[in-house]
């Protein structure tokens, strides 16, 4: 395994690409607190599941989706109130025919068609309002019933866009399994501790599959070690794909694609659409891709690593090596602490 490691600067595999070319987007953790306490938003969509039929699941996860709208475009997508995600035009809340675009009466607003509610119960439709926020979506996406389908028909009556609707789906399945709201911990995609080695290689040109760019971080090993779930998420892609051979791909709840490429085989009770935790076992290391199903070793055996974040309509790669580091470094430190005791 030591000649692979030679190889490294040499090798620069692409595991596959998605939509659009390399472009370096901000990989930041941080707005977890921007999102509220979870236990006062835990109150507020339960509150919300009172008033509108739909399951506190549900409403979770269509604020969530709004938030991660918000992170992808914040200069479209001011925040309006303190926490909740919802972001709507003062047209869509107040009605496109309303006289008065700064409408705050439930009434009128409704007549002419906005978006706009009182949740809270002050008389006032006030986008400043979390409550009355997260009532104006919910309560939209809730007039077309309560099973699964019609909470999907309501998504997609919402935002017009399928994507939004598989993401809102793929957050209630999430809050549904886990039960709780605060899903952000983190895992290296390899056991710490093991002999493996990677560094930066964004954007660095290839000359291998005829893409411009490599999307993503090889982290080189010998065959067979383990590659682990980096976040909590969902399955949404596994299988061949010429470039990436066996990858599985995974959906986390700040709507970005986890992609892991070349890998020897998948852990068989894994199934798309399936959830996963962090430290969860996907598959092992392998060589597997270019060529038909099963093509394996034209290259190092590696894993190929890379984030995508969905926009709403098309998905950015961006640089997932500061947060390999950060995981990385994450647990080194909880492994040392643990021997500590
Ligand atoms: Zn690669």
């Amino acid at each position: 395994m030591k000649k692979w490691m030679a190889l490294t600067a040499a090798a620069m595999l692409l595991g596959g690409s998605l939509g659009q070319p390399a472009h370096a987007a901000p990989a930041s953790e941080a707005d977890a607190k921007e999102a509220g306490a979870p236990e006062q938003r835990r109150a507020a969509y339960g509150q919300l599941s009172l008033m509108t039929g739909l399951d506190w699941e549900q409403i979770a996860a269509l604020d969530q989706y709004e938030r991660t709208l918000r992170k992808a475009r914040p200069k479209a997508r001011p925040k309006l109130g303190s926490w909740a995600g919802l972001y709507a035009s003062p047209e869509q809340w107040s009605g496109a025919t309303n006289p008065d675009p700064s409408d705050r009466n439930p009434d009128s607003i409704r007549f002419f068609g906005g978006i706009g509610r009182d949740g809270d119960g002050d008389g006032k439709a006030d986008p400043s309002s979390d409550i009355d926020l997260l009532y104006a979506q919910a309560s939209a996406v809730a007039r077309f019933g309560g099973t699964a389908d019609d909470f999907s028909i309501g998504v997609w009556e919402f935002y017009h866009n399928q994507r939004a609707v598989q993401r809102v789906n793929q957050f209630t399945l999430l809050y549904r399994t886990f039960g709780r709201l605060d899903l952000d911990g983190s895992a290296f995609p390899v056991p710490v501790g093991t002999d493996y080695s990677y560094r930066s290689t964004w954007g660095t040109a290839r000359g291998w599959g005829g893409h411009r760019t490599h999307e993503g971080t090889d982290i080189f090993a010998g065959h067979g070690l383990p590659v682990r779930s980096t976040c909590y998420g969902v399955i949404e892609n596994m299988g061949w794909n010429a470039y990436g051979g066996w990858r599985i791909g995974i959906r986390d709840l700040d709507n970005r694609y986890h992609y892991y490429a070349h890998l020897s085989g998948f852990d068989k009770s894994l199934r798309s659409g399936m959830t996963v935790e962090p430290g969860r076992t996907l598959g092992w290391v392998g060589s597997s891709g270019y060529g038909k199903p099963g093509t394996s070793g034209k290259f190092p055996p590696h894993l190929h690593y890379g984030i995508y974040r969905d926009r709403g309509m098309i998905e950015w790669a961006f640089d997932p090596y500061p947060l390999l580091r950060q995981w990385e470094k994450a647990e080194a430190k909880a492994k040392k602490a643990r021997r500590g005791r």
